[in-house]
Formats: structure tokens, sequence, C-alpha cells
């Protein structure tokens, strides 16, 4: 039995951080100044606090710099709305990130909607997601473009695969199709009324996985030679000693006899999101100074 690859996404995000870290020093020699990542955290959620901090890390890292604004979950919609209209007039500033899911008397899209879509480093706001679906040279949102990064470091050009991306979210399977689209696969997008989901993935060459439903996606599933690509974290609890891991939305150990490559988790997709963030960073910063996008990045 032929046992597929596991993809090191860990590495690739290493070498990724490494080339934005050289980005910036290019920068900074050009323009005098480090770009900037503001990121607005609302509440104490503990795992939107950890992606923080660990935001916060890696761009100080990275050689940007770093500005963190914590708020109280008892914040207004207007006092918000207001710190974003700030962070957008301030020139150090070049990437905005709003950590999601904000309480529920904030409504989301307001709040995206007034981030400055060229410093709107996640891509979640509507003129982003309009010039990605119209083909246009857009911010993307990090996961799928983290997502579409190890695809085509492992396969190449990917025209004329087959693409199933399961899961419709504005965050990953949405934008994800379209970056597959753009790369001109021909693209199914499954959801949670997709018939027969397990025909639908096993016709695919390229599997995307991001559901948030632990080891979902069988290995019988997967047609021999697939990519797969396990965008899901899941928390699960074993039941012989009551210890929790982190858990995909594909069942790996099954699914590594049918592939050619699979992302592991943790260790595939999750360290991609925050290196490409601080890649959209460095080239929202290229392009509010009129210089040219970054080669290689
Ligand atoms: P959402 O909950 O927003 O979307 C989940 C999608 O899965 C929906 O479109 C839903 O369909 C679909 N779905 C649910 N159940 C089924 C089912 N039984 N069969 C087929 N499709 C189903 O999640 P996100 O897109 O935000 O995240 C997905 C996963 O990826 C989560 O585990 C999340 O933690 C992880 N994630 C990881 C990141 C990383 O950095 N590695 C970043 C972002 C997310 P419908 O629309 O019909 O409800």
């Amino acid at each position: 039995m032929t046992i597929g690859k596991i993809i090191d996404g860990k590495a690739f995000a290493e070498t990724l951080r490494g080339k934005v870290g050289d980005g910036v020093i290019a920068f900074t020699a050009k323009t005098g100044r480090k770009p900037g990542l503001a990121v607005v955290l609302v509440g104490e959620d503990p795992a939107s606090s950890v992606y923080v901090r660990n935001k916060g890390k890696m761009t100080l890292a990275a050689g940007m710099e770093s500005m963190e604004f914590k708020l109280p979950a008892s914040i207004g919609e207007e006092e918000l709305l207001d710190l974003v209209e700030e962070l957008n007039a301030d020139d150090r500033v070049d990437g905005i990130l709003v950590q999601l899911p904000l309480p529920a008397h904030i409504n989301e899209a307001s709040v995206i909607g007034t981030i400055d879509p060229a410093k709107d480093v996640d891509g979640f706001h509507v003129v982003n997601s309009g010039l990605l679906a119209t083909g246009q040279d857009a911010m993307v949102p990090c996961t799928p473009l983290g997502c579409l990064m190890l695809l085509k470091d492992e396969l190449g050009d990917l025209s004329g695969l087959e693409a199933v991306v399961v899961g419709r979210s504005n965050i990953v399977g949405k934008p994800m199709a379209q970056l597959l689209l753009a790369e001109n696969c021909t693209v199914t997008i499954a959801h949670s009324r997709t018939r027969d989901l397990a025909s639908v993935v096993h016709r695919a060459d390229i599997v995307v996985a991001a559901v948030g439903r632990a080891e979902m996606v069988k290995g019988e599933w997967i047609k021999p030679g697939a990519t797969v690509i396990d965008v899901g974290i899941n928390r699960v609890t074993d039941t012989e000693d009551g210890k929790s891991r982190i858990v995909g939305d594909v069942a790996t150990a099954e699914a590594l006899a049918h592939v050619r490559a699979i992302t592991p988790v943790p260790g595939g997709v999750g360290p991609m999101t925050i290196a490409v963030l601080l890649r959209n960073t460095l080239v929202a910063a290229h392009a509010r100074a009129g210089l040219a996008k970054p080669e290689g990045l």
C-alpha cells in the first residue's frame, strides 16, 4: 500500500515569513518606515486572545510595527467604528484586522465595511470579495490564499483539475472556490445541503475541507492520487484517556492510503494563516507607498 505525502505547512509558512522579513527590510530602506499592522480585539474570548497574541509576536518578528487594541466586550458599536476610522486615517497603519467573532450587539458587517479596503488585510470587505470574484487584484483572505500556495507548491499548474471545496463560508469556502476558479480548476462548492457528499468528493483531484466537523471526510471518499487540504480545526476528547486534541475535517490516517498529498492538523493550513496575514500587510504597505508588489510573494 502506498502512503501519501504529508504537506509541511509549518515549514512552508516559516519560509514565507522569512521572505516577508526580507521584504520588510527592503521596504523600510526605501520608505524610511516599517509596515504597520493594527489588530483590534474586543472582549476576552480565550481562543481569540491567543490568536491576537501570536499575530502580535509574529508581526514584530517579521520586523513590522505591531499595534494592538484591546477593548472591553461592553464597547458600543459607534466607539469601535470610530477606532476603525482612526486607524484608516493613520499613515503608520498599513493593515487593519478586527478579530472575529465580535460580541452579539456589534454588527460585524458594519465593522468590516468601515475598514479601508486598501488596509483590509483579512480580505473580508465586500470591495475585496467583489474584486476577487471578478478576477481583479484584491486583498485575499489569508486562510484560502495559504491553501492555494500549498496546492501550487505541491501540484504546480492547477489548470483543468477538478476541485471540490466543502464549506461555503465567506472566510474560507467561497474565496477558496474563487481562487481555484482563477487557477482554471473546475470547481464544485459543497455544503450541508449537498446530496451524496461522498461521491461529490470522490470526483475531485483537489479537496479542500472547511467544515468544522471532526474527521467528517472519510478516507474512502478520496479519489486515488487526489491532493487534500484540511482547513478544519476541531477539538475532540479521547474516550480512553480523556485527553483532548485537535483534529481536522478529514480522517487523515485513512486518507493517507488514498491521497497524493494531504495537510496535517495541526501543522498544515494553521501556520499559513498568520504568514499570509504578514504577506498581505507587506503587499498593502507597498500599494499604499506606490511601490510595485514585492517579488516572490
Ligand atoms: P463555518 O461554520 O462558517 O462554515 C462551515 C461550512 O461547512 C458551511 O458552509 C456549512 O454548510 C458546511 N457544512 C456544515 N456541515 C456540513 C456537512 N455535514 N456536510 C457538508 N458541509 C457542511 O466555518 P468556517 O468556514 O469559518 O471554518 C471551517 C473550519 O475551518 C472550522 O473548523 C474552522 O475552525 C477552521 N478554520 C481554520 C482556519 C485556519 O487558520 N486553519 C481559519 C478559519 C477557519 P452550510 O453553509 O450549508 O451551513
